[in-house]
């Protein structure tokens, strides 16, 4: 497995796979665990040791990706090989998305937000806070303090295709293009931040939005991508010198869902699947100089459009996988989809 010491690598995207432990209802059912992590950058889903109906399953299979972490890496492990990188990116005018993808329960907000379900509320080690951490400590370096910058953030959902503003009560909000094909969510809340725990403030209230139902979007998160943006400005101008985006997909279970007779689920199923397939392609062609970037065809790459069409972006995807052999398509699934991202 990674180490501590281990180089951190300079990419243009990077892609990679979290497993999460075990959790309680799997260890109670005896679950067997199917993922190994044999080295820093392998992940290998074993053939199970009991008979099961899962014809798509038959041996094990193999997966190469630029770090595997395995169920004992912590959240700031995890940070420091993936989102950490990104952070000069902004601060050199460029585009930083970090992108959390995989199944529901398979830990992504854990990862991104930090563990705040449970009673220590961890958002200091979310990847949102870590990286808030890390831009105020440049913003004070001798590198970069005489650019005199600030911080804004902002935070919303996208669900079918709509966007709220987490930050103000989930209001639905309108995107525009303009001659330029500059996209631009009118009235987005973006405020100014001085330290992280403002931050967290932030995403503490933009949690409790989203949770809510008020809107016509479901409160069931796992529905719609969330997205946390920390911009960078320069002092006299009303220019961005660089973003961040954080962003916290719809679980990709969903887009699976075709089969539901409920109408609300089918349309939730289908605009997340469209969604996650626009996003590979995107992320596929930032690789390639020259390629058409399909960004219009989903609302999350149509509001992302600036991190795909950079020279300067960098992107990082984390895949998130549950161990458990029940899990194992939606596993097979989400190893699949970053395999191809690359
Ligand atoms: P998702 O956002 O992908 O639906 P969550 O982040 O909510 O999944 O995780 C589901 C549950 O598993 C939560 O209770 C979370 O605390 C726990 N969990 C996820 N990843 C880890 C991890 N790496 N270590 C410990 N617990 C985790
Ligand atoms: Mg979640």
């Amino acid at each position: 497995p990674l180490r501590e010491s281990d180089p951190v690598k300079d990419y243009q995207i990077a892609v990679c796979i979290r497993k999460r432990p075990m959790n309680k209802k799997e260890l109670n059912r005896e679950e067997p665990d199917v993922i190994s992590v044999p080295c820093k950058d392998e992940i290998v889903v074993h053939e199970p040791k009991v008979k099961v109906d899962l014809t798509k399953f038959l041996e094990n299979q193999r997966f190469r990706f630029d770090y595997a972490f395995d169920e004992n890496c912590s959240n700031e492990l995890v940070y420091k090989y993936t989102a950490k990188p990104l952070v000069r990116t902004i601060f050199e005018r460029g585009m930083a998305t970090c992108f959390a993808y995989g199944q529901t329960g398979s830990g992504k907000t854990y990862t991104m937000g930090g563990d705040f379900q449970g009673k220590t509320q961890d958002y200091k080690k979310g990847i949102y806070a870590m990286a808030a951490e890390d831009i105020f400590k440049y913003l004070k370096s001798s590198e970069y303090k005489d650019l005199n910058l600030r911080v804004s953030a902002s935070y919303f959902e996208i669900y079918n295709s709509d966007v709220f503003d987490l930050l103000a009560n989930k209001v639905k909000l309108r995107i525009l293009e303009d001659g330029d094909h500059q996209v631009n969510i009118v009235g987005l809340t973006d405020i100014l931040v001085k330290s992280v725990d403002e931050v967290i403030e932030l995403i503490k209230l933009g949690n409790i939005s989203r949770a809510s139902g008020k809107t016509s979007a479901n409160s069931n998160s796992s529905r719609s991508h969330a997205v946390f943006q920390m911009s960078l400005w320069a002092p006299d101008s009303n220019r961005v010198h660089g973003t961040f985006s954080l962003i916290d997909l719809a679980g990709n279970e969903r887009g699976a869902d075709r089969t539901s007779a409920n109408k609300q689920t089918t349309l939730e199923g289908a605009a997340i699947n469209k969604s996650l397939l626009v996003l590979k392609e995107c992320i596929r062609a930032l690789g390639k100089k020259g390629s058409h970037i399909p960004f219009r065809g989903s609302k999350i790459t149509q509001v992302l459009r600036d991190s795909f069409i950079g020279e300067r972006s960098k992107t990082c995807m984390i895949g998130m996988i549950s161990p458990g052999m029940f899990s194992c398509e939606h596993t097979l699934n989400t190893l699949r989809y970053a395999d191809r991202v690359k």
